[in-house]
Order: structure tokens, then C-alpha cells, then sequence
């Protein structure tokens, strides 16, 4: 099969790490008989200095017109002041938006043989295999009015929570379209004790239970979810949760892992929007930023990006067995001892995929 990939590898280790995630995918459409054309463009810091702008025009229509997007990092020190009229991380927004990729997926599964590094006891890290369904585009971050104003002598500052029942649907729906291929629980995460979008979220979520009976449904309150996702984080399956409260839990749950190269994330739309298909446009990336304080040295971990890769090839290809391959490659590879410096090895970013490469080869 013949897919086309747009490549914004970003700014800092993003150029670094989304190399490496493209030799892997080529070893998969080498062995595999597919083949990938990847198309390389610009955004965030790097667009800034060449364009003038964190996302062009031409890039974002580049993009759309592709079968999936890969992306690495943007940001760093340089386009970091507030008062600048763009930003790397405007790029990133205009993206998602203009691809139309409302929920992010973020699974969290922790190597046992990096157990060690993950600030909780290994016994509670046996069998974590989470996924974070997060909503990317509507709640707290972008309902209006959102405003600042002078009222009795005061500074007055308003944000919006705000939800329809459209936007809370197709996210539930998705999470329980996802938990049929794993281990059957979804676990909708709201504030129903308190807030009215809650409410709404929750009656929604209640619904898709009744039309999904061979899935368990459960309510969390979030503070209750922030809490057991340390106590008791091997409880999980799928969690889906509302804008704000996914960006807090993702990161929280992002450290059982051990460390921020490790980890994919996958931004999907509607079922069908990858035009002449049934499957999903989306966008990958890893979890992580630019990190410029090891850009350059390439000793980044590619991990975070190779597995955004079989997210990619899973979601937006629908190739499950060339996304297991990968998957696999990575477990065997770790399995094996291969370390990057954030995991106390001594590997480059390159030697690492070498690992990764032959064990897909030899499999
Ligand atoms: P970061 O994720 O870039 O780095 C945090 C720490 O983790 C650093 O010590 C870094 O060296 C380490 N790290 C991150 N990825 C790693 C990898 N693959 N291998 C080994 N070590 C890794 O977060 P930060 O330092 O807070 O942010 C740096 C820049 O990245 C900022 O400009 C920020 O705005 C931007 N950022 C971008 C994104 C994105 O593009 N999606 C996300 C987060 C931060």
C-alpha cells in the first residue's frame, strides 16, 4: 500500500529523534511491501526564522493533504520571549485545529525492566498498561469569553468551561470503540459533584455505557483519579477525561514510566477523515519537548517518537500487525538492556533504533 507522510520534525532534538522514527518506519515498508513517502516541512521555532510564521499556510495545507502527520518537538530559549508576536507553540494549536484532531491519545505502559526508574515502588508498577483519551479542542482552553477587564477597582479575570453533548459523544464513543481491543474498562473522569459541564459529560458518558454493555464503565471524580493513578495505577484500562483535567493526568500518569522519552501520543479526528478511507487523520508525536539542553548531542531518546509511529501506522494506516512489529522491537530491544543516557546507558539516539531496527529484522 502506498501512504504519504508529512514530517515536521520541530525544533531542539525534534529533527533528531523523528530521523530515527523514519528509518524504523522504512524498515517496516521494506519488510512489509508498503510504501511510504515522507514529505519534510517546517513549523514552530524553525518556521518563525525562515517564514515569519510558527505555521504556514502551505505547511498546514501540506499536511492536510497527507495520509498522517509526524511530528517532533517545537520551542526553546530563543523564540521563548512572551511579548513576541508568534510562537513555536501557535504553530502546534493552528495544527490540530486545522487538522481537526479532537482527542489524545496517550498510552502509558510501564517496562518492567524499567521499573527502577519510575518514582513509585515496582510492585505498583505490575501489569500499568493505561491509555489517556484526553478532549483536545473544547473546555476551559478555548470557550469564550475569556477576557480580563477592571471591575470595582479590581483586576477580573474569566475563563469559559464549556462543553455540547456532540463534543463529549464522539470522544466517549471513541474510548469505548478502543477498550473493545483491550481489557474492556473504561473509566470516564469528571468533576459532577461540583460542575455543570460535568454533569453533562457524565450523563453522556452514562449513555455510551448502555449502548457498550461489554464494557464496565466507571465514574471517577478527578482528585479520587489523581490520586489512584499513584495508588493504584495497574486499576486502568481507559480513561477519558475533558481538556483540562487529561492535560494534568497525562502528565502525572506520564511519569510512571520512568522517563519523558519513552512515551507516544497520537491526535486523532473523525472516523473517515483520512480522505478515502474509513480511518482517522492524526497526528504523532512524542510526549516530550525540544529538550535543548541535550539538542545536538544526539543522545536523545527516540523511543517517545518510534512508538508514535506504530500509533501511526494502528490509527491512521489501520496496519496492526507492522504497529505490534514495532511495538515488539522496542520491548525486546529494552528487554535486552539497550539504554539511552536518560535511562542511565550509554547509547546514541542512533545506536538505540540500530537495537530497535535489527530486532524488528530478526522478527
Ligand atoms: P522537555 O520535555 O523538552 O525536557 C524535559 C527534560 O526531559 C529535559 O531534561 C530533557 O533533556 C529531558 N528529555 C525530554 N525528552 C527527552 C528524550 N527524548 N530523551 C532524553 N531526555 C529527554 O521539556 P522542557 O524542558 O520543559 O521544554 C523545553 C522546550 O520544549 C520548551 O520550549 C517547551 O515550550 C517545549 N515543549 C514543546 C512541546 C511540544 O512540542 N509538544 C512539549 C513540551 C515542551
Amino acid at each position: 500500500m502506498n501512504f504519504k507522510i508529512t514530517l515536521l520534525p520541530g525544533d531542539g532534538i525534534g529533527p533528531e529523534v523523528v530521523a530515527e522514527a523514519v528509518r524504523v518506519l522504512e524498515t517496516i515498508a521494506g519488510k512489509h511491501k508498503h510504501t511510504f513517502s515522507f514529505q519534510e516541512r517546517l513549523m514552530g521555532g524553525c518556521s518563525i526564522d525562515k517564514y515569519g510564521s510558527s505555521l504556514t499556510d502551505e505547511t498546514l495545507a501540506d499536511c492536510q493533504t497527507s495520509d498522517a502527520v509526524l511530528f517532533g518537538a517545537v520551542g526553546g530559549p530563543k523564540w521563548d520571549d512572551p511579548n513576541a508576536k508568534d510562537r513555536p507553540e501557535r504553530g502546534l494549536l493552528a495544527l490540530r485545529k486545522g487538522l481537526g484532531v479532537f482527542a489524545n491519545l496517550r498510552p502509558v505502559k510501564v517496562h518492567p525492566a524499567l521499573a527502577d526508574h519510575s518514582p513509585l515502588k515496582p510492585e505498583k508498577l505490575q501489569g500499568v498498561d493505561i491509555l489517556i483519551l484526553r478532549e483536545l479542542t473544547g473546555g476551559l482552553y478555548f470557550g469564550q469569553p475569556k477576557m480580563r477587564e477592571m471591575k470595582d477597582g479590581h483586576q477580573r479575570a474569566v475563563d469559559t468551561l464549556e462543553y455540547y453533548d456532540y463534543e463529549i459523544k464522539r470522544i466517549v464513543d471513541l474510548a469505548f470503540e478502543l477498550a473493545k481491543g483491550r481489557k474492556k474498562k473504561v473509566t470516564s473522569v469528571d468533576k459532577a459533584n461540583v460542575l455543570e459541564s460535568s454533569r453533562l459529560w457524565r450523563q453522556v458518558a452514562t449513555q455510551a455505557g448502555k449502548e457498550n454493555p461489554d464494557i464496565e464503565l466507571e465514574h471517577v471524580l478527578v482528585d479520587t483519579a489523581s490520586m489512584k493513578l499513584i495508588t493504584g495505577p495497574a486499576s486502568f484500562d481507559v480513561v477519558v477525561t475533558e481538556n483540562m483535567f487529561g492535560d494534568i493526568l497525562t502528565d502525572e500518569a506520564s511519569v510512571l514510566a520512568g522517563s519523558m522519552g519513552m512515551l507516544p501520543s497520537a491526535s486523532l479526528g473523525e472516523a473517515g477523515s483520512r480522505s478515502g478511507s474509513e480511518a482517522r487523520m492524526g497526528l504523532y508525536e512524542p510526549i516530550h519537548g525540544s529538550a535543548p539542553d541535550i539538542a545536538g548531542k544526539g543522545i536523545a531518546n527516540p523511543i517517545g517518537t518510534i512508538l508514535s509511529a506504530a500509533l501511526l501506522l494502528r490509527h491512521s494506516f489501520e496496519l496492526e500487525s507492522e504497529a505490534v512489529a514495532i511495538e515488539n522491537g522496542v520491548h525486546q530491544t529494552i528487554t535486552a538492556g539497550a539504554r539511552t543516557a536518560d535511562l542511565g546507558g550509554m547509547l546514541t539516539t542512533r545506536q538505540m533504533t540500530d537495537e530497535i531496527i535489527k530486532s524488528i529484522e530478526e522478527n
